[in-house]
């Protein structure tokens, strides 16, 4: 297929090299130039805008930091006036799930099908291509999306209409910071209560306070070998992404006037972590709240 691809950050720059991996024509654009020549080193032409990158291809694919990029990716003189109709377009970004559907509403509106398919795995999954891609829009759009989709992730899953991807990515994480911050306060109150942080995290994890958190990604560190937490809290998935889904999804639930205490917490927990300096660390850093060392 020939692909259009806009975004070529940390993310964006394997899915493109998994897509060219398959056999699929790219066209590629970011503002940064530099990003653009890594991949036509590998054989993927470039452009000079996103309009100009929309132009004769059957799909666009966006990677893009947050919602104001999409809007202006999309509307402002860009992909929706340089696509053909009929194109597919598929926005890979995380993003508030209102914009998300404002921006398929007008992309519907000029004809063209769009899907928002938010990813998790992280830059490691991404390399490797087995993200998994959480979709909303049509189903009949869902079914056209899939089989590119398939290039650069393992699990496909339809959410539901336009913006429930958004929806299902946010809501995840938000279930994800607040375990992880429970995490966190137990492992380290146990610590400091006297108990061997390996022994204590061999017990939840056969006892009721077992959870991602605390069996694959503990974040007390020596309790698991290949977790950020063993190795200073580097890779991984970073505090201030973290920061950004929560606040998306404090966002989306003030919208709905929909209550999340804990939600809220972590949210303003992380915003505390940035602030002292951790934005960069990976998310299960927060235990740095806790305990000194
Ligand atoms: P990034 O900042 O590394 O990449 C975004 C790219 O978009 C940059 O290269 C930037 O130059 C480009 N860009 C910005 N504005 C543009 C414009 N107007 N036109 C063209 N290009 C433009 O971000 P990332 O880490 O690749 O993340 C991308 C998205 O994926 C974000 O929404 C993020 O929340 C989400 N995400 C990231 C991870 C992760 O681990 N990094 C995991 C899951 C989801």
């Amino acid at each position: 297929m020939n692909i259009g691809f806009i975004g070529l950050g940390h993310m964006g720059n394997p899915m493109a090299r998994n897509l060219l991996k398959h056999r699929h024509t790219l066209k590629v654009f970011d503002v940064m130039p530099d990003l653009m020549k890594a991949l036509t080193d590998l054989g993927a032409s470039h452009t000079t805008s996103a309009s100009k990158c929309a132009e004769d291809v059957d799909v666009v694919i966006t990677m893009l930091p947050s919602s104001p990029h999409v809007r202006s990716v999309y509307l402002r003189d860009g992909v929706l006036s340089g696509a053909a109709a009929g194109t597919l377009l598929i926005d890979c970004s995380t993003i508030d799930p209102h914009t998300a559907r404002d921006v398929a509403f007008e992309a519907l509106a000029k004809k063209f099908n769009m899907v928002d398919a938010p990813v998790s795995g992280g830059t490691g999954g991404a390399e490797a291509g087995t993200l998994t891609f959480m979709v909303g829009g049509d189903m009949a759009d869902f079914e056209k999306a899939k089989p590119i989709l398939e290039c650069m992730g393992k699990n496909i899953v339809h959410c539901g209409g336009a913006g429930n991807g958004q929806v299902a990515k946010i809501c995840n994480n938000m279930m994800l910071a607040i375990e992880m911050i429970a995490t966190a306060e137990g492992m380290a109150l146990a610590a400091k209560l006297g108990m061997d942080p390996k022994v204590f995290a061999g017990i939840a994890n056969t006892s009721s306070g077992r959870c991602w958190s605390s069996d694959t990604y503990n974040p007390f560190p020596g309790v698991i070998d290949s977790a950020p937490a063993s190795r200073g809290y580097s890779g991984g998935f970073g505090s201030d992404l973290m920061l950004k889904d929560l606040t998306l999804v404090t966002e989306a639930a003030k919208s709905a006037k929909q209550p999340v205490m804990l939600g809220a917490a972590a949210q303003q927990l992380y915003q505390l972590h940035s602030s002292n300096g951790h934005g960069g660390l990976d998310f299960s850093s927060i235990i740095k709240l806790y305990k000194k060392d």
